[in-house]
């Protein structure tokens, strides 16, 4: 295919300044292809993920296209679906950012923001309305909004509104609509479910299919550091150890537990570390504050579950750190694509323990190779007791007389996928295999729908891991914290260790920075 250039993509000269003020030289392959469709009013399916410049490839043409006619108040012009709060808040920054030189209404509307405030916008006539499925029905059963003055119709990232339940809210939204609309689609995949709803509403797409961004072999580093004890001390002294000799301008660390994620946020606060944490008890104002910190580089370290980082552009980050090596091949693929991205050069370093031999095996398995060791790599004997307890180096004493506590690795204790502490999941995207079949069909009476939290939660096809209600083992029966002290086991000498957490050997006098409640947001 011919490169073309932004000033061949038929764009307006408004857009074009924008898209020269954002520095950007040259189309993506989905922008050099959606673009000269989209500014004609033709439907395009865009197969394209996260990491492509899809968001660029629908905004810049719609803006081009609403240049022309007015918002009437409650009438908006156009409409972007988006699965998660995150996702429409980016898209209504993209908008902002390749807007500069229009003076076009966009609104909001996503759960977690008070709806009088959007009621305003909307009073106002809304250019763009960026909503997610729920919040936007709500509204529109409220009498609030009405859909029929949309000539432009984005549906984001399909897939994930598919793995969240949320097509039956898309295809209420759609028959809302005027059938004489443009229609934009993106979806990372193309699951049969997707490609009914691309038949029911798109009118003779154009089909547009990119390949992945570039894959995480050519431009991320990958390696991997053994942590033979496996205590959470000691792999967070690991962890410090690695950031401090790496060249880290800023780094995204993945725990599987939002509970690590608040430990490990204090613990490098502690040590002095500039970082802040993203996980799926925080507030939504308090995210968007961390993130924007993050992005600004006034937080330089985020410490993150993989629901929370999920799907978010975060441009530039230098290394990804694994903490935990994720249960799941997949959030490792997503964890570490979060470096390396658009031909950068990126690093991850992810840390195993005794426990993480099948899981690391997967990562194997999918990155199609073995991993590369940083430190002394395990031997074959210090990966085969996964599961079990394991005491390494009888004569080390390292994990001797330690007191039992449930342990990651407990596979017979640990809760199954999508249950217990570990935070529910936001859906897979890109190649991953959508989880749908364990999915119960449930239906939740519209006014006794808590309010959404962590993400824009599913409505009618909620995931086993929000069954939430059910008490979690965890909260079942009071175990010992993970960081608790241990008992010191004899003739064996305290553990300083660097201090990274409960150092053994403590007895009860646990550091005070694990007690001080655990600050998420940033002051
Ligand atoms: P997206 O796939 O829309 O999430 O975009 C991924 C990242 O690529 C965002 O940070 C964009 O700002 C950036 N981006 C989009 N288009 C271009 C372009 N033509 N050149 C360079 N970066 C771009």
């Amino acid at each position: 295919m011919q490169t073309l250039t932004f000033a061949e993509l038929g764009l307006s000269a408004k857009v074009q300044a924008a898209v020269e003020a954002a520095g950007y030289t040259n189309p993506t392959p989905i922008q050099q292809q959606a673009i000269p469709v989209a500014v004609t009013g033709r439907d395009v399916l865009g197969i394209a993920q996260t990491g492509t410049g899809k968001t660029a490839g629908f905004v810049l043409p719609m803006l081009c296209r609403l240049e022309t006619g007015r918002a009437r108040a409650r009438m908006p012009r156009s409409l972007i679906l988006a699965p998660t709060r995150e996702l429409a808040a980016q898209v209504a920054q993209s908008f902002e950012k390749y807007g500069t030189n229009h003076r076009l209404n966009v609104a909001l509307l996503i759960g977690g923001v008070s709806f009088d405030d959007q009621l305003r916008k909307l009073d106002r006539g809304a250019d763009v309305l960026i909503a997610t499925p729920g919040r936007l029905l709500d509204h529109f059963q409220r009498g609030k909004i009405l859909m029929t003055g949309v000539e432009i119709l984005v549906i984001d990232e399909a897939d994930r509104m598919l793995d969240m339940g949320f097509i039956p809210d898309i295809e209420k939204i759609c028959k809302l609509l005027p059938p004489r609309r443009q229609t934009l689609f993106f979806s990372a995949t193309m699951p049969p479910e997707i490609q009914r709803l691309v038949a029911s509403f798109l009118n003779d797409p154009v089909r547009i299919e990119v390949a992945r961004p570039a894959t995480t072999a050519t431009t991320i580093t990958q390696k991997f550091r053994f942590c033979p004890s496996g205590e959470d001390w000691a792999k967070r002294e690991v962890l410090r150890d690695l950031i401090r000799s790496e060249n880290v301008k800023n780094a995204i660390i993945f725990c599987n537990r939002k509970r690590d994620v608040a430990i490990l946020l204090k613990s490098l606060t502690k040590h002095g570390f500039n970082a802040g944490a993203l996980h799926g008890d925080m507030d939504q104002t308090s995210r968007m504050a961390t993130l924007d910190a993050f992005r600004e580089g006034k937080i330089s370290l985020l410490a993150a579950s993989d629901v929370a980082a999920r799907g978010l552009d975060i441009p530039d980050v230098s290394h990804v750190f694994n903490y935990d090596v994720p249960w799941a091949s997949d959030d490792y693929v997503h964890r570490i694509g979060r470096t390396g991205r658009a031909g950068k050069e990126g690093a991850s370093f992810t840390l195993v323990t005794h426990e993480d031999s099948k899981a690391l095996r997967d990562i194997e398995k999918i990155i199609g190779a073995p991993a590369v060791w940083i430190g002394e790599p395990p031997t074959e004997e210090d990966l085969s007791f996964s599961g079990k307890r394991r005491r390494r180096g009888a004569g080390r004493g390292e994990e001797r007389g330690r007191g039992r506590e449930p342990r990651r690795g407990d596979r017979d204790r640990r809760p199954p996928r999508g249950e217990g502490e570990r935070e529910r999941r936001e859906p897979q995207h890109a190649d991953a295999q959508p989880r749908r079949e364990a999915r119960p069909q449930q239906e939740r009476p519209r006014e006794r729908r808590p309010e959404r939290h962590e993400t824009e939660q599913p409505r009618e096809r909620p995931r086993p891991e929000q069954r939430a209600e059910r008490p979690r083992r965890e909260e079942a029966r009071p175990q010992p914290r993970r960081d608790e002290p241990r008992p010191q086991p004899r003739n064996e000498p305290a553990r300083t260790g660097g201090g990274g957490g409960a150092p053994v050997g403590l007895g009860d006098h646990v550091p005070a920075f694990l007690k001080k409640a655990v600050r998420l947001a940033p002051r």
